[in-house]
């Protein structure tokens, strides 16, 4: 069994990458769920959604996110009823939440209802939230302290990043199946998402940061960073004005002490000695993933990395 942890259409690249590379069922993706929202009174959980449409292939290939070909019918309606339309939601994705809200108003756990849905799109990996329990995450900025989704869609991330915090995260637990899939991985592997917010709430979870600082290894992380960008969102910007190096390097100091190895872009092949000093492996690999032949090109490199640094542990 892998255990990838992943955010939304940067990790869902790689953990579809990985679905590809592995025998059906080795894969154990951990999603961040510190984005999920109430809306039309319906529980919407982006990045889980994301990481699902993508592993069952019907994930939008324009933007990583929505379904392929959707229509945008129901919320042109809830337009012209006044309601707000700054959440793009298709009519497929739709029903999905549809389908979510109304498992968990049962009293569905969502790690439950997470699995219907997967099974349910015919997908052979396990896709855990990192909580059953809500955690919110909430920037602040010089405009004040806003919702997640408000600043990263309706505001286009247009605010600085001074602060982040995972509201409710200290009831939060990591669902009894992310600990067991942890303790029992052959490898860990941290996706190239946002480390603030996406990777950042999944390890704030209690018990989580330190199940993967416990485990004996491999675990690697993909650096989101590239020739010191993110390819997409506010990454670079929020890696900045938090305080921390804009790199891959920036990126290995904030995992150093969870991680054995760290795979950065061929662009940034100088930063490998500096990383090494974190005291960790470095692979340099193309990152940049276009296609999901990419995808899985990169998800093989990683593979072999922590077979590597398994053997050479013994
Ligand atoms: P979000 O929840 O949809 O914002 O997605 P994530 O947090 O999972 O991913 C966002 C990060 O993915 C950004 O920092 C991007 O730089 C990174 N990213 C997107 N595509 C790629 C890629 O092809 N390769 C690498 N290395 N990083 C990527
Ligand atoms: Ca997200």
């Amino acid at each position: 069994m892998i255990v990838a942890l992943a955010g939304g259409v940067g990790g869902a690249k790689l953990a579809d990458g990985l679905y590809r590379a592995l025998p059906a069922h080795q894969l154990t993706v951990i999603v961040n769920t510190a984005d999920d929202l109430d809306l039309f009174g319906l529980r919407i959980c982006p990045d889980l959604d994301t990481v699902m449409y993508t592993l069952a292939g019907i994930a939008n290939p324009l933007t990583g996110w929505g379904i392929r070909d959707d229509s945008f019918a129901a919320l042109e309606m809830l337009g012209r009823y006044g309601r707000p339309t700054w959440f793009r939601l298709g009519d497929r994705d739709l029903a999905t939440h549809v389908a979510r809200t109304e498992r968990l108003q049962a009293g569905v756990p969502l790690t439950a209802v997470t699995a219907e849905l997967v099974a349910a799109l015919g997908i052979r990996a396990t896709l855990l939230p990192m909580s059953d329990a809500p955690v919110a995450t909430r920037v602040q900025t010089p405009a004040g302290t806003l919702d997640f989704q408000d600043y990263f869609v309706r505001r286009h991330q247009a605010e600085t990043v001074t602060g982040v915090v995972f509201d409710g995260i200290e009831r939060a637990r990591p669902p009894a199946a992310a600990l067991r899939a942890l303790e029992e991985a052959e490898a860990i592997i941290i996706c190239p998402s946002n480390p603030i917010v996406s990777i950042g709430p999944i390890l704030a979870v209690p018990g989580l940061r330190d199940a993967v600082a416990r485990h004996p290894g491999p675990r690697v992380a993909v650096s989101p960073i590239v020739a010191g960008r993110a390819l997409r969102g506010p990454a670079d910007r929020m890696l900045e004005s938090l305080g921390h190096e804009v790199s891959a390097y920036g990126v290995a100091a904030l995992y150093q002490g969870l991680i054995d190895g760290m795979v950065i872009d061929e662009a940034d092949a100088a930063l490998a000695r500096r990383i090494e000093g974190l005291g960790m492996q470095v692979l340099v690999a193309p990152t940049v993933m276009n296609d999901p032949d990419d995808r899985t090109a990169l998800a093989v490199r990683v593979l072999a990395f922590c077979q590597q640094i398994r053997q050479e542990a013994r």
